[in-house]
């Protein structure tokens, strides 16, 4: 009889040859767990932090959370407080400032985007001097590094307050990028895995998409009413159990190290010199954005999170809407919001505010940009007027309009306010009223709110 013997040793041979011929392959190298945080600020400018150190200072030291900052300029624009220094120089002092300032805090991973300083109150023109489309790919590229959790920035609406464009210009970038982080498709480059890690000679990135799960907004418009009840709200008066003082005064001290600036730096100071620190016990009133875990609006910032990712989460994206008849709107800033909204669902911030507004300086110019649209298969003439208070005049838009069939016609229209008004807000509204044949097609009301100290630097 045949013996199998030898064909079982030899069938042993060959496999233990194909095992020693395939080697095992070292583990595949994770995202580097140095730069993971559970907070994303996103913001403007060097100093814009200050507004939410206080609630940082408890998620920091008492919650022992990780967070990250994104400024989008170096604080190029202003006066400098402390010493001569000005525009790329002052930049460059601010950007140790900030630097400093969230290094007490322990924050170490911050970043600048090298927007410039841009005076006003459009966003538009922020996006556009920021490069937005540079400025987006920065910040998905820092989202999708540091994997944040929450995303927290400025609130993307046009209110009246400071609402510096540069501050909405950052919102609208940390909205976007939350939203696209996440998509394999947007800055593909940023992922794709390098031929060899090592080389010299590497073009692509080798990051992996991350989807953040919460987004909040916080705002420095005049009047605070409009955010109660939006978000979660933190106390700076309560004492930090890690570090023995109240909230407020880690807030005052962090802000303090922004001394090229009147209002932040040198203010900080002073107040903790008095040993007044009012100004910081203000409650940290935060706006929920929206929310991919389940969770509350006005909930802890993170509640919900658990650790690890989630799926990509597709927003709605732009629509086109069908329009009839004759309609006016406002444009510029105020017809991109209204889509901006919509298209990154957080449509409850077009409810936030009963009606547009606007603040501006005594005698200054309020330039606003409105929109005719004619959907009719006829062209129409469209007669645009304003009606205003006491001692305001028109100095642009009044005119009659031709608008084609299916077409529009955007008018600049410019309003002078007086030189002496009194500060607070303007009673009646300022309204432009557009008629066609006889008969309203429609109107629009802005409340405009008088401030003093001229535009936002
Ligand atoms: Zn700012």
């Amino acid at each position: 009889m045949l013996s199998l013997r030898p064909v079982f040793i030899l069938l042993g041979v060959i496999t233990a040859v194909r095992a020693a011929e395939i080697p095992k392959a070292p583990p595949d190298l994770p995202p580097d767990q140095r730069f993971k945080t559970d907070i994303l600020l996103i913001v403007a400018h060097p100093d814009d932090e200050t507004v939410v150190s206080a609630y940082l200072a408890k998620a920091i030291f008492d919650e022992h959370k990780r967070v990250s900052v994104i400024f989008g300029t170096r604080g190029n624009g202003g006066g400098n407080e402390a010493g001569n220094e000005q525009a790329d120089a002052l930049s460059t002092v601010r950007e140790i400032e900030a630097r400093e300032a969230l290094a007490a805090f322990g924050v170490l991973h911050v970043w600048f985007l090298d927007g410039p300083d841009t005076p006003g109150q459009d966003v538009l023109r922020s996006l556009e001097t920021w490069h937005h489309g540079e400025a987006l790919a920065k910040v998905v590229r820092l989202v999708r590094l540091t994997r944040p959790e929450v995303i927290l920035t400025w609130l993307p609406v046009y209110v009246a307050g400071e609402n510096h464009g540069d501050h909405q210009a950052s919102s609208v970038i940390a909205t976007e990028a939350f939203d696209l982080a996440g998509d394999p498709t947007v800055f593909p480059e940023q992922l794709s895995q390098p031929r060899n890690r090592r080389d010299i000679n590497n073009l692509t990135e080798g990051l992996h998409p991350w989807q953040p799960k919460k987004l909040y907004f916080f705002s420095d418009a005049s009047h605070v009413d409009f955010q109660q009840g939006q978000g979660p709200s933190y106390n700076p008066k309560a004492v930090s159990p890690a570090q023995g003082v109240s909230y407020a005064r880690l807030a005052a001290e962090e802000m303090a190290y922004h001394l090229t600036q009147g209002d932040t730096g040198q203010f900080a100071t002073d107040a903790l010199k008095k040993g007044d620190l009012k100004f910081f016990e203000e409650p940290v009133q935060l706006v929920f954005g929206k929310s991919l875990v389940k969770s509350s609006s006005t909930g802890d910032i993170l509640e919900g999170i658990t650790p690890g990712s989630i799926p990509y989460a597709r927003v709605s994206g732009y629509q086109a809407s069908e329009k009839s008849g004759l309609s006016i709107e406002l444009a510029g800033p105020w017809a991109f919001y209204r889509e901006f909204w919509k298209a990154h669902d957080i449509l409850q911030l077009a409810s936030l505010l009963k009606q547009p507004e606007v603040m501006i300086s005594p005698g200054e110019k309020l330039t606003l940009p409105i929109t005719i649209t004619n959907s009719e298969a006829t062209a129409r003439e469209v007669t645009l007027q304003a009606i205003l208070p006491e001692g305001w005049r028109e100095e642009r838009g009044r005119a009659v309009y031709p608008v084609d069939a299916r077409g529009s016609y955007t008018v600049q229209t410019v309003l002078q306010s007086p030189a002496g008004a009194q500060k607070g807000w303007v009673n009646p509204d300022i309204i432009w009223k557009a008629e066609a044949g006889g008969k309203e097609i429609g109107s629009i009301h802005m409340r405009v709110l008088i401030g003093g100290g001229g535009l936002p630097q």
